[in-house]
């Protein structure tokens, strides 16, 4: 992204979007009094999440005992529940389905490729279904201190170890073919990115047509093989990032604040909610509304707007998909791809 004189005007910047995650498939109902767990709960949830600000509503379920569900089954139950009770909160499911372990002693993995596939099938159908590109170590340990996980499951060593090993599985075979299965069902991606590598291959897909929709994009900064925690990289990733895409910022345990608060004031998007932290800035419990209320607080003391729920639909542009490479490049004014015989960097058009 280009940052001009005035990008840092908040009458410049789009206004911020605020994705929530409210659900923690990680973690067991014991972990935290925030933690919804009927249906009933998992849907009221969602609308005190939208009466606080958030926008964007990031999915998982759990069944009626509390483990996180792995039926889409399930998923299309709440999701139906969810269209009635938030009617244009924008719905994007967690493309791992669930990935805590089944029980003591079992790795933390996310459901199968074929399993996950059946995400664009869901129905209703999502706004969203979030992917990931190229596969990669999704150590969630590496970045959690004690403090993070005081008082919950994960103080439990085994759990640890099964977290510690955790893949996210995205092999190019996965991930072209799961494009192209969601892109035909209507469903737009939410790119869950880890670094720049994975941002290039994203974009070599682009360049080739593989996919020929709105980018927007998380920068996952959850350490374990993703990006950690220095600021300077965070910038590089926005800077790199195509002019017309939307950059959203998630991070996990105290640093959730202080680098959504960097976001803010950029311009950028943020994520919160208990799936990355259970803990505030100030280390006290802070449950996923109040994440959201604080977000709110921080952006009005940077005059920066918060999006309405039709405005963050815009800006993610949900429902639009273009039919070429080329009115995809232009529409997220990445430099057209080389014409034969053309040296120096390729010339935009004029429209
Ligand atoms: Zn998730």
């Amino acid at each position: 992204m280009h940052f001009m004189d005035d990008s840092l005007l908040p009458e410049n910047q789009e206004k911020l979007v605020i994705q929530v995650a409210p659900y923690g498939p990680q973690w067991i109902p014991g972990d935290s009094d925030d933690i919804p767990v009927t249906m009933d709960e998992q849907v009221q949830k969602a609308v005190d999440c939208y009466n606080a600000g958030a926008t964007v509503l990031h999915v998982h379920v759990r069944e009626e005992d509390g483990k996180g569900s792995k039926r889409l089954s399930k998923f299309n139950e709440m999701l139906a529940l969810l269209r009635e009770a938030v009617p244009k909160m924008i719905l994007q499911v967690g493309g791992s389905i669930s990935f805590a372990p089944e029980s003591d002693g079992e790795m933390a993995r996310w459901a199968n490729d074929d399993t996950r596939h059946m995400l664009a099938e869901l129905s209703p159908r999502p706004d969203q279904v979030t992917v990931a590109i190229n596969t990669g170590q999704m150590n969630v340990m590496e970045l959690l201190t004690e403090a993070d996980i005081a008082g919950t499951s994960f103080m439990n060593p085994a759990l640890q170890a099964a977290y510690r090993d955790m893949i996210s599985p995205s092999n190019p075979s996965w991930h072209v073919e799961h494009i192209r299965r969601l892109f035909a069902a209507g469903i737009q991606p939410q790119f869950m990115l880890g670094n720049l590598t994975q941002l290039e291959t994203l974009e070599r897909l682009i360049r080739k047509g593989v996919y020929t929709g709105p980018l927007n994009l998380n920068y996952v900064a959850i350490g374990g093989g993703a990006a950690g925690l220095h600021p300077a990289d965070m910038l590089e990733f926005a800077r790199r990032t195509p002019d017309g895409a939307v950059l959203t910022i998630e991070t996990l345990g105290r640093n959730v604040v202080p680098m959504n608060t960097m976001a803010i004031a950029l311009g950028l998007h943020v994520r919160v909610g208990i799936e990355d932290t259970l803990l505030g800035p100030d280390g006290k419990r802070a449950t996923s509304v109040q994440q959201i209320e604080q977000m709110v607080r921080i952006a009005r003391e940077l005059n920066r707007d918060v999006a309405s729920v039709e405005e963050a639909r815009g800006i993610y542009q949900i429902g639009t998909q273009w039919k070429s490479v080329e009115e995809t490049l232009d529409k997220l004014r990445m430099v057209p791809n080389r014409p034969t015989d053309q040296r120096g960097v390729p010339a935009r058009k004029v429209a």
